[in-house]
């Protein structure tokens, strides 16, 4: 009974980690820390920032609606066309586009129950229909989502990493996964978190959209730092692509965004050191929770799914006295769980002594 459409009163809001001004400004607390948003610990590239400050003079124009010279960069870094581009005010952008830009009004969307929420909340708000396959072994299940399937399926989102779980799903069970599916069937790959990743049988997915209906999803959010910018971008055959751009927002990428992005892609250090740093960091993780005899999902990624063996809730919230923000689980319909972000040395320490005291 209301004016607003009725499937969007009943859309429950994505939940974003808690900031850190908000967390000082309830509890007066200082020194506090967030583990809850994989965001990069070391902070920004010295480059992109370099980068931000020459670009700001130039604010009183629209940015590049083109983003031709970060899509140059882009191309050459990933051996492809600028025309295989799409750039996005985040990657959250980017899912918006392609549920709008593939989904018909009567087909559905599949992905997995526990997974990114924000496939979800999207296509609820694009009035399409979700179809959630639980995970299996905290993994995506590629048979059970196959197996429902139907005419009206369109597209499935795959996060590659997993967030929350950190599980990955491999070369082999990705290419037998793309042979065993209709081929009307678009499949979104979400890796934002492909920066990270330590095994060597992960898909070498850039050029899956050669010969597969794929569409790969990228960020700079994460291991490159900027997630307060908002942009990441799609690899897409050029067809798919030319129809995305028709339906982003013409200025969706702001130009500090482009170039800080433009920045940070030649900035190999940073990310060296990141990689290093997030590696250093989950080996320390692991090693405490082992200690403390507390299981978690082994993760491909800069985060790690812990059981905690009570309310996930409780724990986040008594770890946020101590000045520890971290991710209870409970949306996720994971409620004995908490999310960790890898963080610096310090900051990891500081987290498994929070933790200690909340369990
Ligand atoms: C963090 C995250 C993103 C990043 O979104 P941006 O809009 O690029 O900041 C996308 N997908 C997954 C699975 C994530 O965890």
């Amino acid at each position: 009974m209301g004016i607003v459409r009725e499937d969007i009163r009943k859309i429950t809001p994505y939940k974003a980690g808690k900031p850190i001004e908000e967390t000082r400004r309830e509890l007066s607390l200082r020194g506090i820390i967030k583990l809850a948003s994989n965001e990069n610990p070391l902070g920004v590239s010295p480059k992109a920032l370099k980068a931000i400050l020459k670009n700001s003079k130039g604010l009183n124009r629209y940015p590049d609606s083109n983003g031709y010279y970060l899509k140059q960069k882009l191309s050459c870094a990933f051996g492809v066309s600028p025309s295989n581009l799409v750039l996005g005010n985040g990657s959250d952008e980017l899912i918006d586009v392609v549920i709008k830009t593939f989904v018909e009004y009567d087909e559905n969307i599949i992905t997995s129950a526990t997974t990114f929420l924000e496939y979800a909340i999207i296509a609820g708000v694009n009035a399409r229909k979700v179809v959630l396959v639980a995970l299996k072994d905290f993994k995506y299940d590629l048979e059970g989502i196959r197996r429902v399937i139907n005419s009206k399926t369109k597209l499935i989102f795959i996060a590659n990493p997993n967030n929350p779980t950190g599980t990955y799903v491999n070369k082999k069970e990705l290419d037998a996964f793309l042979n065993a599916i209709p081929k009307d069937v678009v499949v979104v790959l979400d890796e934002a978190y492909d920066t990270f990743i330590d095994v060597g049988d992960f898909p070498e997915s850039v050029s899956y959209y050669k010969t597969r209906n794929v569409v790969l999803l990228k960020t700079f959010s994460k291991a490159y730092g900027l997630a307060g910018l908002r942009i990441g971008f799609a690899i897409a055959n050029s067809e798919f692509c030319a129809c995305m751009e028709k339906v982003r927002q013409p200025f969706n990428v702001n130009s500090l965004a482009q170039a800080a992005a433009l920045a940070s892609l030649g900035d190999r250090g940073f990310l060296r050191k990141t990689k290093k740093a997030i590696w250093a960091g989950k080996q320390y993780l692991y090693d405490s929770l082992d200690a403390m005899g507390l299981a978690y999902v082994p993760s491909v990624a800069n985060f790690i799914l812990v059981n905690v063996e009570k309310s996930g809730i409780e724990v986040f919230k008594k770890m946020l006295t101590r000045g520890v923000i971290v991710r209870d689980m409970q949306q996720y319909g994971l409620k004995d769980y908490i999310r960790i972000t890898v963080g610096t040395m310090d900051e990891n320490r500081k987290c498994i002594n929070a933790l200690k005291k909340a369990v």
